[in-house]
């Protein structure tokens, strides 16, 4: 179970969003707060963003906090939309850069917070890696971001053990579910962010319900049931 982060809004620095807070993914790859499935995120990081409509990413299979080269540049790195992970990787999962969030198909960032049967999950060419998250990354991909609620819906009818927490942005909009993990909101004055637990201890984070479908445009925050709950 890894922990995500999305950001929409002005263009803000990914270490502003990831190193800087008390509490954040650095902090959190090896003391979260929240995580209800393993105790660190120790297997691999990953920050994507959006410059103008490409999607850009920079991933590691080593620790967050081991990292020689993040802290120095991810204060340079700034963008209006920001995708960011740390992972901990399931039992029998490979552990390499490709099968760490943020995954892309060259529109999209996705990340997934969870676990699923790969047995459930089709077989994708396009799939970057092997891992859960990497398949079912392909499949929404497939399916179109569109249809994610319709998409986790259908694979926890497959796999009912199933955590599917996904964080998306293309630059515009980020979406998201939560479906078995934790996830919070703060609506800043400059924009929002999404994340698996809170980067610092600001009352003005709140939580999302479970099995729920997140959008976030410029224009708001849209929070939805997703059927089947
Ligand atoms: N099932 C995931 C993996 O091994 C676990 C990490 C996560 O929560 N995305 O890739």
């Amino acid at each position: 179970m890894c922990r995500h982060l999305g950001w929409l809004g002005e263009p803000v620095s990914v270490a502003s969003l990831t190193l800087e807070p008390a509490n954040g993914l650095l902090v959190q790859s090896y003391s979260p707060r929240r995580q209800k499935h393993g105790l660190m995120n120790a297997d691999g990081w990953g920050v994507g963003f959006f410059d103008g409509a490409t999607p850009r990413r920079w991933r590691s299979a080593t620790p967050m906090w081991g990292d020689a080269s993040l802290a120095s540049v991810a204060p340079a790195l700034r963008s209006g939309c920001i995708v960011a992970a740390v992972r901990s990787a399931s039992i029998g999962m490979p552990i390499e850069a490709t099968a760490v969030a943020p995954f892309t198909d060259g529109h999209w960032l996705l990340s997934h917070n969870g676990l699923v049967d790969r047995d459930v999950l089709p077989l994708s060419a396009a799939a970057e890696s092997t891992n859960d998250s990497a398949l079912l990354a392909a499949l929404i991909f497939d399916r179109g971001l569109d249809a994610l609620g319709d998409t986790i819906v259908e694979v926890a009818a497959a796999d009912p053990n199933a955590r599917l927490n996904i964080l998306a942005g293309n630059g515009s909009r980020l979406v998201a579910t939560t479906w078995g993990d934790t996830l919070s909101v703060l609506r800043r004055p400059d924009g929002v962010v999404l994340a698996s637990e809170p980067y610092d201890d600001d009352p003005a984070w709140e939580e999302i319900p479970d099995r729920h479908l997140v959008e976030v445009t410029p224009s708001g925050v849209q929070l939805a049931a997703l059927k089947g709950a």
